[in-house]
């Protein structure tokens, strides 16, 4: 039994001022839910409480036989034997920003645009819906927070803008630390105590920088030194932990042109990490001292530029930790993504490249986080920087469909590549796999290291895709033209 009234309706029962009633209201004296016509829904048992505090006669009672005969409808709150379920959009802690998720208008939009909506129960709908009603703790015991990708399609569609990844964030930051899945969860505890996420020990890094540098030397960039910790560089670059690990020669595209442009720059022989796992496990705290570390590396280094190179979701995590907790370190260093570096050495002559090396035809793959995701969080999304650096080092280019902010995420987004969830994240990327195979593109290419480990190694096999996977940077370094190093120093001087 339900019921309804006005503010001043029941200002006027209870004897008091309409602002009481909404302070019982609002600090749950009076569990009651919006209604329309700005009337109040309460239900019978708490609206016969209140008047029992108050000493007041209830207006009416609750005819005992409908109830008896009354069927008990499939989601009533009232069934027999069931706890019902309070509809107080306020008591949600997952509702951060009042006004996001009770504005949804449950059209599943979202559920038709995300590609893992149906997997194990999985439904942004039904998640927005769960939150409205306050059932975190169900939500976080589902385990669908690591199954999404955090890829924003649904957010994309949505007719109402509800943040459904912020969402999905807080659902992650939520949960219990042992429920988050062990690698991610590792790697965010070995980052903060070693310095990064795979444990890399400060001599074995060291080691490895050297003898790459003097590689590198030797078969492209004569005169190449690895620069460790050059005070006074422009450029600090970054390093994701997993190349050291397990590709180290793909380190040496980006010096190869930073090389080539004549470039200023240095790695720190400390805190090199640029992966901010922090962001992903909802562990802010750790997020903010990963960034942290960046910016003193700045300081002591002297340098006035950021690159982290290898992945659109460090970029994202950095940039987004330096606007919330430092913005002032932004007034110190510039902070560059992987196009805006490339697109200014380009433009300013630093590096010439031949299109004519690549022959493939050749596509670029939207990342999320240099995407939709830059997009929502700064305004800009990097779509066009893209495609115009692919095209200047390959002859044949063609766009999958859909792409730019309506692209389809490769699946292993956020994490989904360490995580325990191989056949979600497959399953996720076939919709990607279907883009890749339409377009006939025998090359993709992509700014993001997740992007192409899914791509090369998981779609390829599991949908014959057959196709060769670039980092953007592998493909301009071995389309650089090489300048010869006399007119290198000619330009330098
Ligand atoms: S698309 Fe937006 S409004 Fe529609 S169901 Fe999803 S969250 Fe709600
Ligand atoms: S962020 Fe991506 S994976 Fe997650 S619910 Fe939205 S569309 Fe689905």
């Amino acid at each position: 039994m339900i019921y309804e009234a006005k503010v001043n309706e029941l200002a006027e029962e209870f004897g008091v001022h309409r602002n009481t009633i909404r302070n019982w209201i609002n600090s749950g004296v009076l569990p009651a839910q919006e209604g329309p016509g700005r009337r109040y829904l309460i239900q019978w048992e708490d609206y016969r409480r209140l008047c029992d505090k108050y000493g007041r006669e209830p207006r009416f009672m609750p005819d005992p036989e409908a109830r008896a005969d009354a069927p008990a409808a499939p989601h009533s709150p009232a069934a027999p034997g069931q706890i019902p379920v309070r509809l107080d959009v306020r008591a949600s802690a997952l509702d951060a920003s009042p006004g996001q998720i009770n504005i949804c208008l449950t059209c599943g939009s979202c559920a038709g645009a995300c590609p893992i909506s149906g997997v194990d129960g999985f439904d942004p709908r039904k998640i927005v819906r769960m939150a409205f009603l306050g059932l975190e703790d169900e939500l976080t015991a589902s385990g669908w927070q690591w199954k999404c990708t955090l890829c924003g399609k649904c957010e994309a569609v949505c007719p109402m803008k509800v943040e459904i990844v912020q969402l999905l964030r807080r659902i992650r930051a939520r949960c219990d630390r042992d429920k988050v899945p062990a690698a991610i969860r590792k790697g965010v505890a070995t980052c903060l105590e070693k310095g990064n996420n795979l444990g890399i020990p400060k001599d074995d890094f060291l080691a490895l920088v050297r003898e790459l540098g003097e590689e590198l030397a030797r078969t492209s960039c004569p005169g190449f030194v690895a620069p460790i910790d050059v005070r006074g560089a422009r450029l600090l670059l970054t390093v994701n932990s997993k190349q050291p690990f397990a590709e180290p020669e793909a380190m040496t595209w980006w010096w190869k042109i930073l090389h080539a442009a004549g470039e200023s720059w240095t790695i720190s022989s400390e805190y090199w990490e640029g992966i901010n796992w922090g962001l992903h496990v909802g562990d802010y705290g750790a997020m903010r001292t990963i960034v942290k570390r960046i910016i003193d590396n700045i300081e002591r280094l002297n340098c006035t530029a950021l690159l982290l190179p290898e992945c659109g979701h460090a970029y994202y995590a950095t940039r987004y930790a330096l606007e919330r907790w430092f913005p002032e370190a932004l007034q110190q260093f510039r902070i560059y993504t992987v196009f805006d570096l490339l697109l200014e050495y380009l433009n300013e002559g630093k590096i010439r490249l031949d299109p004519a090396v690549q022959t493939k035809l050749t596509t670029f793959h939207d990342s999320c986080y240099y995407g939709r995701h830059s997009v929502e969080a700064f305004g800009h999304g990097y779509f066009e920087e893209a495609r115009a650096l692919t095209r200047a080092c390959c002859k044949r280019y063609v766009d999958l469909v859909p792409d730019r902010e309506e692209n389809y995420c490769c699946g292993s987004g956020s994490s989904a590549w360490a995580d325990p969830y191989r056949v979600e994240r497959v399953y996720h990327g076939r919709i990607k796999a279907r883009q890749i195979s339409a377009s006939n593109a025998r090359l993709v290419v992509t700014a993001c290291l997740n992007c192409r480990d899914q791509i090369r190694y998981s779609l390829n096999s599991e949908f014959n895709l057959n196709v060769e996977v670039q980092f953007l940077w592998e493909l301009v370094a071995n389309a650089l033209v090489m300048t010869p190093p006399a007119a290198m120093e000619a330009r330098r001087d």
